[in-house]
């Protein structure tokens, strides 16, 4: 792989730019593989990585049933923090905002990482008590957040209405590195990276079925035939429950859509992403000058990846009490995504009741911000057999009534 530099874009603009290579390689899969990951997205992609860069495993097949960060890597609103109330969450989160702080340099792939702080209003006394307990909790964890008062807020943010017609705002949980990066970069520069490596990423292969010999996993028949392996990966996200059906045994997991909108460009009014959970919104501006808006999942299971007009209601009221300056702008498009919810709010990186099975899902509404740090945890996990970074999260929690309760945290999402 040749390497991206300031050298190599002078170069090649000297040339017409007829020089680059392909990102990654679209190779035929193998007859067989050391570890198979169902799901390129970007917990697929991230365990693919750090197998080879942590665990020298390359054998390796990432194999996705559409294209690679499709789903809901490429569909999120990007937030990134790790102010998290449970201490298992906060290792696993805060894992992973560091790992954010240097991705770049370590994939050679700018994935426009800006820590440009995150601030979670506290819009009721409740609110208020809750982001104080986290904020001690998170000073005893080492995660650097604290609870700033509304002069403050209205300091980072002058476009916020302090005095909403609803709710005021009490303070917020401010979190300065804490932020935002390019989703699609994040699932790109992985693809490269792995694929450099020699593993092989094989899009628009669909698993249909998981086939198993004697309590143990075989491989994966797919819609481009059988793919035997030593080691299995699930990580699809909302399809979780299907793939866990094919594999025999259950999830204790929802999938709902979840949905989110931009609106048309504008000159910069927002260096910060602010969440708004009582009135249920949440907001950050792109580098395109897009408003960036999220609001709360569905009400009912479904697994359909597209907008509806009630939210964009219900979100759009939020946020014009809490930003009126938003009232005057027109929304460019709307989507969504199928994320898949636990009960505790808190993913699942296990083992299965398969030999050889693993399971990294559960992330919800939140999960963009973890790839890194889930992806070196669900490798280490699946490389050794165990990780201290996922031994919090098995699927056992749900049998021993052991729940990791984020939900709080993950309240209006991310
Ligand atoms: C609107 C929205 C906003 C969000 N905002 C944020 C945010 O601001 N911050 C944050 O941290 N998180 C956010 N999230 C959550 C975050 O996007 C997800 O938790 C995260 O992207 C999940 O990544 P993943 O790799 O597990 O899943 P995905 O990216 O969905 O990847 C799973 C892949 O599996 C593939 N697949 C499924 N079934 C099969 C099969 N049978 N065979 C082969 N492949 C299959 C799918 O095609 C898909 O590409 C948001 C989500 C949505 C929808």
């Amino acid at each position: 792989m040749r390497r991206y530099s300031a050298f190599a874009i002078a170069r090649e603009a000297l040339r017409h730019h007829t020089g680059w290579g392909r990102a990654w390689a679209a190779p035929e899969p193998k007859k067989h593989y050391d570890v198979v990951i169902v799901g390129a997205g970007g917990h697929g992609l991230a365990t693919a990585y750090y197998l080879g860069k942590n665990h020298g495993l390359t054998n390796v097949a990432i194999i996705e049933k559409g294209w690679l960060g499709g789903g809901n890597t490429g569909r999120n609103t990007t937030i990134i923090r790790s102010n998290y109330l449970q201490d298992a969450s906060a290792a696993i989160y805060e894992k992973a905002r560091g790992l954010y702080e240097t991705m770049s340099q370590d994939l050679n792939y700018n994935v426009m990482f800006s820590p440009r702080g995150v601030m979670m209003l506290a819009q009721t006394e409740h609110e208020k008590r809750g982001y104080l307990r986290t904020a001690h909790a998170n000073a005893l964890q080492g995660v650097a957040t604290e609870f700033i008062t509304p002069e403050r807020v209205k300091q980072i943010a002058p476009i916020i209405n302090l005095d909403g017609p609803r709710y005021p705002v009490l303070g917020a949980l401010w979190q300065p590195r804490g932020g935002t990066a390019r989703h699609d970069a994040v699932a790109w520069g992985y693809a490269r990276a792995c694929s450099d490596m020699g593993m092989d990423i094989i899009q628009t292969c669909e698993v249909t079925a998981v086939t198993r010999e004697g309590g143990k996993v075989t491989g994966v028949d797919t819609t481009k035939g059988h793919i035997g392996c030593t080691k299995l990966g699930i990580v699809v996200a909302g399809h979780s429950g299907q793939l866990a059906e094919m594999a025999g045994f259950r999830l204790p997991i929802e999938a709902v859509a979840l949905q989110a909108y931009v609106s048309e460009p504008i000159k910069p009014a927002l260096d910060c992403v602010i969440m708004a959970n009582t009135v249920h919104g949440y907001l950050s501006q792109s580098d395109k000058g897009e408003m960036v808006i999220g609001g709360g999942a569905d009400n009912h299971n479904n697994f359909t990846q597209r907008g509806s007009f009630s939210h964009i209601e219900e979100t759009t009221r939020a946020l014009v009490e809490t930003f009126p300056m938003l009232s005057r702008l027109k929304m460019l498009r709307q989507w969504g995504g199928i994320v898949d919810m636990t009960g505790d709010r808190s993913p699942i990186l296990s083992k299965t009741p398969v030999d050889g099975i693993f399971i990294n899902c559960g992330w919800g509404t939140g999960g963009f911000k973890a790839i890194p740090g889930s992806g070196w945890g669900f490798a280490e996990l699946m490389a050794t057999g165990h990780s201290p970074l996922t031994a919090e999260f098995g699927l056992e929690r749900f049998r021993e009534g052991r729940f990791i309760d984020e939900s709080v945290a993950a309240g209006v999402a991310h």
